[in-house]
């Protein structure tokens, strides 16, 4: 049997092994267990001690996740550790066993299922990672009390290296993953930003999500392809695609140890256009790597790491040592930091955010910046602060009004006042930017542009907004299309309103990275692209191959096309003429099966 299924790509790399189809059983309460016969408050000293346990187990858990993985990933457990202590979930079981006369297992399971009921028809992510956390959590609890064995050893068992294939990974499980012996994971549900896939990218282990219902199509133990970088599981392959896959893999890896080999080369076009070739950065800690490929700045750091999974606001300290220690890896270099960009699929647990029918248009980014002064100040305090120690430059996200802009100028204004020395002086130079990432935006760039300091274009939101396509939707995958027309022509806009104010524009979306797309954006003019550590080589080199002049051509012709197609026909075709096409061989130019 061949099955092929496409879900969101979570973390990168190919592995082919055996699946190992794992169903989470909950541990079910017997009838006969479900009152208690003895005092009620002795149940209830078992209920609190088994907590006590849980909360332990999970310290214990965290404590291993911070030394294996780092802190970022360690504090994925604090809604777990805050469920555990939440009087909601905690006094009403207890008085469950009191005035029901439960039994501490049945009282709790039943005040789960009440939590669990509250929000399970909703698909907001926000939502479904707090469901696979409370299930973690309503797990752990449930077996100390019936004196079962833990979950966890399940993976211990798993012997000759496998694919895990599940509905979904407690945290807890996916933090304790040796990745000697679980090779990759496919997941039914789940984000990019789900716990599972910021774990899975930690642990270095391919990771496929959102894939349906596809752990009740695969059997047990049958033979898998995972392709993380494209978001493809293949069961049962043959010899020839095995073989296509295995060629693409070592491509790949032949291509990676190249791109350290380049790093040094400038990125100047053939007609000695020279374009600054900046990195996004997730996590701090990418930056030494970023500066190793050769990166001339940092045209994206995005702070929500900050944030994820955290109980708790981030301090002001504990902010400013990060971008600090980033400003100083890029010394003399622009590092571009952008103020959070919350909602959507990012919800820290501590900001309690109702759930939206539509988090992508909601409550997002500047939005939540604006209306929580206290979490966005001390962002900017710390901001000003590491802002003397480098060149660092502040980007709002989802910028839709002038508006915003004045008010969080006024915001860092305020937070200038109160600094003294260094960081008051370095705050009066400092360069507020904002993101283009929606059509707004990018209609209104001239009269954005006489309030900052330079624009950076989210491609991956602009297109979501532009062409009401989810970016996070496997199954609109073909739909979310960056080459549409309306996409090229807004970029055009916006480029052309920043030439004519004399503000910088650069690109940190996923369309700076392609091939095509870097080419197309050098021929309207765009002097910075942001890319992914990973696609700095792969674009130093489309850089480096190309004529401007043929590029501005190729963009022309893009700009009148009507359809997608017809924008990549043109795009390729100019690419083709000045260009080794075979350069482009790393990681594209070789065959997919269907
Ligand atoms: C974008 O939208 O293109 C972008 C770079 O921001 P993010 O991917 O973090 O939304
Ligand atoms: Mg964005």
């Amino acid at each position: 049997m061949r099955l092929a299924r496409d879900g969101i790509p979570a973390s990168p790399g190919i592995v082919i092994a055996p699946a190992r189809v794992l169903r989470w059983e909950m541990p079910r309460v017997s009838a006969q267990g479900a009152l208690t016969t003895g005092e009620p408050e002795a149940e209830v000293r078992r209920f609190r001690e088994a907590c006590a346990w849980a909360r332990n187990q999970t310290r214990e858990i965290q404590r291993q996740t911070e030394e294996r993985l780092g802190g970022v990933e360690a504090r994925i457990f604090e809604p777990q550790l805050l469920m555990l202590k939440d009087a909601e979930l905690v006094e009403r079981t207890e008085s469950y066993i009191r005035e029901g006369r439960l039994s501490a297992p049945r009282a709790w399971e039943m005040r789960v299922l009440e939590w669990e009921s509250q929000w399970s028809h909703t698909a907001n992510p926000m939502v479904l990672d707090k469901l696979n956390d409370l299930a973690d959590v309503h797990a752990r609890v449930l077996r100390r009390l019936l004196d079962l064995p833990e979950l966890e050893p399940v993976l211990q068992r798993v012997g000759e290296p496998v694919v895990i294939v599940a509905p979904e990974l407690a945290p807890s499980v996916v933090a304790r993953i040796d990745p000697e012996r679980v090779l990759g994971l496919a997941l039914d549900g789940g984000t990019r930003a789900s716990h599972a896939s910021i774990l899975a990218r930690s642990l270095g282990i391919p990771a496929v999500v959102s894939l349906g219902a596809f752990s009740e199509q695969v059997p047990d133990g049958a033979e898998m392809i995972l392709d993380g970088s494209t978001g493809r599981a293949v069961v049962g392959p043959g010899e020839e695609e095995k073989r296509i896959y295995r060629e693409r893999d070592f491509r790949t890896r032949e291509w990676e140890q190249e791109q350290l080999l380049l790093a040094h080369l400038e990125p100047v076009t053939l007609d000695g256009v020279r374009i600054s070739l900046r990195a996004n950065l997730d996590l701090p800690g990418e930056a030494v790597s970023a500066r190793a490929h050769g990166a001339d700045g940092v045209g994206l750091l995005r702070t929500e790491f900050l944030v994820i999974g955290r109980g708790t606001a981030p301090g002001e300290e504990e902010q400013y040592s990060a971008y600090r220690d980033v400003a100083e890896t890029f010394s003399g270099k622009p590092v571009v930091i952008r103020t959070y960009d919350l909602g959507g699929d990012k919800f820290p647990p501590f900001l309690h955010m109702v759930p939206e029918e539509n988090p992508f248009l909601g409550w997002r980014a500047i939005r939540v910046c604006l209306d929580e002064p206290a979490l966005f100040h001390a962002q900017l305090r710390a901001l000003l602060r590491a802002g003397a120690r480098g060149d660092i430059r502040v980007m709002l996200p989802l910028v839709n009004e002038i508006s915003e802009i004045k008010a969080a100028r006024e915001m860092l204004e305020r937070a200038a006042s109160e600094l003294g020395g260094e960081a008051r002086s370095a705050a009066r130079s400092l360069r507020l930017g904002v993101m283009i990432e929606t059509p707004a935006a990018a209609i209104c760039a001239r009269d954005l542009a006489r309030h900052v300091d330079f624009f950076s274009i989210g491609t991956n939101d602009l297109v979501q907004y532009t062409l009401a396509v989810d970016r996070g939707n496997a199954r609109l995958a073909k739909q979310y299309n960056p080459f549409h027309p309306a996409v090229a022509r807004l970029i055009k806009m916006v480029v052309d309103a920043g030439r004519d104010a004399g503000v910088e524009v650069s690109v940190c979306g996923e369309l700076a990275a392609n091939p095509l797309g870097a080419f197309m954006l050098i021929g309207m003019g765009v002097e910075v692209l942001s890319v992914g550590t990973s696609a700095l080589a792969e674009i130093r080199k489309v850089i480096r191959s190309t004529d401007a002049r043929d590029a501005a051509r190729a963009a022309q012709v893009a700009l009148q096309a009507f359809t997608p197609d017809e924008v990549v026909d043109a795009l390729a075709a100019g690419l083709g003429r000045g260009t080794d096409v075979s350069i482009f061989g790393g990681t594209l130019g070789l065959p997919v099966p269907n």
